[in-house]
């Protein structure tokens, strides 16, 4: 019965769309077939976009993106096909088809993304943003205050273009079609808070205590902060042995490095950019340009999104997660699996076989991130929700954000004084992408718990694990992301007490 509507649904677009011009053979037509061939020209122009991506990337060369951006925004402003989609997805959950649901879930998110993310206004607003942001004698010609004024002016767009869209505003836009819903995304934050408030008072006391401090600022809870920084760090690798080494940790983990489809460039990159991966044709062609300083773990990290992305054995150009529209990727599991690859080396096993660390060493810095990760979870939450609190109260002086914000999460007893520089790359060119970063820690460290518990203290040298973790996380691409995602954030008790 539900099937039926749908074909009645879908065969009374197609006529009165024009999709196909012979309305007798329409009833033949089917959605997938329709998906199908809109797919295909969807991945190519993905295609061309990814290596303009990548010329800017490895050359700085910008000269394609205008070009490549354009063709995509004109395919995907196509009124008959957004009808299509939107109609045909209110039916995706009377389908048997899973994967043609999940291909109607993205394509409907993909295409609001474009709608307000490709818009003209915002699209001519965030280049000027950006070229001043990039362009160090541009910089010089604008004041700190006009920038500040330009990104609110961002910001405000952004609103109301969501608006349009059908949103309250654009941060439950953008983290409802990345897959994660403004209310999970609460309750998330919500739990995290709570489940870290208990270790997070206790550790404020002792501070106290310790370095004599009656009022506890915003500059202690910092120094707090840097412990756990500083215990998560794994020893620095020398450069000459750094590719033999990559090489050596995928195989212990049963993957053959020369198999992988990659190429690698090493630049001097700007600003705080270590590496970038850029999937160019998935999964064939997976290109990674890194910094001359880029570090191991980051270097890994990026490693790790070639593996996701050269590992799809799925059919549909949109399962594999090309990045380029908002809303084809979820973002949190896509840097988790970075995460999962990066966070080899914190396993003991890994460190005492490659680190200069003794047991001792790799013991007291794992039980130091097991103390402080209360102080690392509350300054993540605090470094995302700046930012989106500027959606939320686009008129409110920044500086009462931040001090409702230490407060709250860090506890901190005396106001701020600096207002937070918010004309930033994140900001401008990544918006609501910040709380990626955190959720990518608690992905990691779920499937590294999995691993271990799976194949024992010395998993990280288990050669069954890489064919897990794809056979598991990643030959699916993005059908299976947002679900994983939603079992392991539902699941958090492991990530607060074990690393
Ligand atoms: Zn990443």
């Amino acid at each position: 019965m539900h099937k039926l509507t749908i074909i009645i649904v879908l065969t009374f677009l197609i006529c009165f769309k024009g999709i196909s011009a012979q309305s007798n053979k329409l009833t033949k037509c089917s959605l997938t077939k329709i998906l199908d061939q809109k797919e295909k020209q969807y991945e190519s122009l993905c295609i061309e976009m990814s290596k303009a991506q990548w010329n800017y990337y490895s050359d700085g060369k910008t000269d394609q993106l205008p070009v490549a951006k354009k063709r995509l925004n004109k395919f995907l402003n196509d009124k008959d096909f957004t009808s299509l989609i939107l109609e045909s997805y209110s039916l995706r959950k009377t389908l048997d088809n899973k994967i043609l649901a999940r291909r109607l879930e993205l394509w409907r998110n993909v295409l609001i993304g474009a709608k307000v993310n490709f818009s003209e206004e915002i699209v001519e607003l965030q280049t000027v943003l950006e070229n001043h942001l990039v362009n160090t004698e541009e910089q010089k010609s604008v004041s700190p205050a006009s920038l500040k004024e330009l990104t609110l002016e961002l910001i405000k767009l952004r609103n109301k273009k969501a608006k349009e869209a059908g949103y309250n505003n654009y941060v439950e836009m953008m983290l409802e079609i990345t897959g994660l819903g403004k209310e999970s995304f609460d309750k998330l934050v919500n739990s995290l808070e709570q489940l870290s408030n208990e270790k997070y008072l206790e550790l404020v006391k002792q501070y106290k205590v310790k370095s004599n401090v009656k009022v506890f600022t915003f500059g202690d809870a910092r120094k707090m902060f840097v412990k756990y920084y500083q215990a998560s760090l794994i020893p620095k690798i020398p450069t000459e042995i750094r590719d033999s080494l990559i090489i050596e940790t995928f195989s212990n983990i049963g993957l053959d490095f020369s198999s992988l489809p990659i190429s690698i460039k090493q630049r001097n990159m700007e600003g705080a950019i270590q590496g970038q991966g850029i999937a160019v044709k998935i999964p064939k062609d997976f290109r990674i340009v890194t910094d001359n300083d880029v570090s191991f773990c980051d270097l890994l990290h990026e490693y790790g999104h070639a593996i996701h992305r050269t590992n799809f054995k799925g059919s549909s150009p949109l399962l594999k997660g090309y990045e380029w529209c908002t809303g084809n990727v979820n973002n949190s599991f896509a840097e988790g699996i970075g995460d999962l690859f990066s966070n080899i080396t914190k396993s003991a096993a890994w460190l005492l076989k490659y680190s200069n660390l003794t047991k001792e060493e790799v013991d007291q810095n794992n039980s130091l991130i097991d103390e402080y990760k209360a102080v690392y979870i509350r300054f993540q939450i605090i470094t995302f929700l700046l930012e989106y609190e500027l959606y939320y109260n686009p008129d409110k002086d920044i500086l009462d954000i931040q001090n409702e914000l230490v407060k709250k999460y860090l506890l901190v007893e005396e106001p701020v004084k600096r207002t937070m520089n918010i004309a930033t790359p994140l900001i401008v060119s990544y918006p609501i992408y910040a709380h990626n970063y955190l959720i990518a820690d608690i992905v990691s460290n779920y499937i590294h718990n999995e691993l271990l518990r799976k194949y024992g203290i010395r998993y990280t040298f288990n050669k069954d694990m890489v064919h897990y973790i794809i056979e598991t996380y990643i030959a699916e691409g993005e059908y299976q992301s947002t679900e994983k995602l939603k079992i392991i954030i539902d699941d958090l008790e492991e990530y607060i007490t074990k690393n």
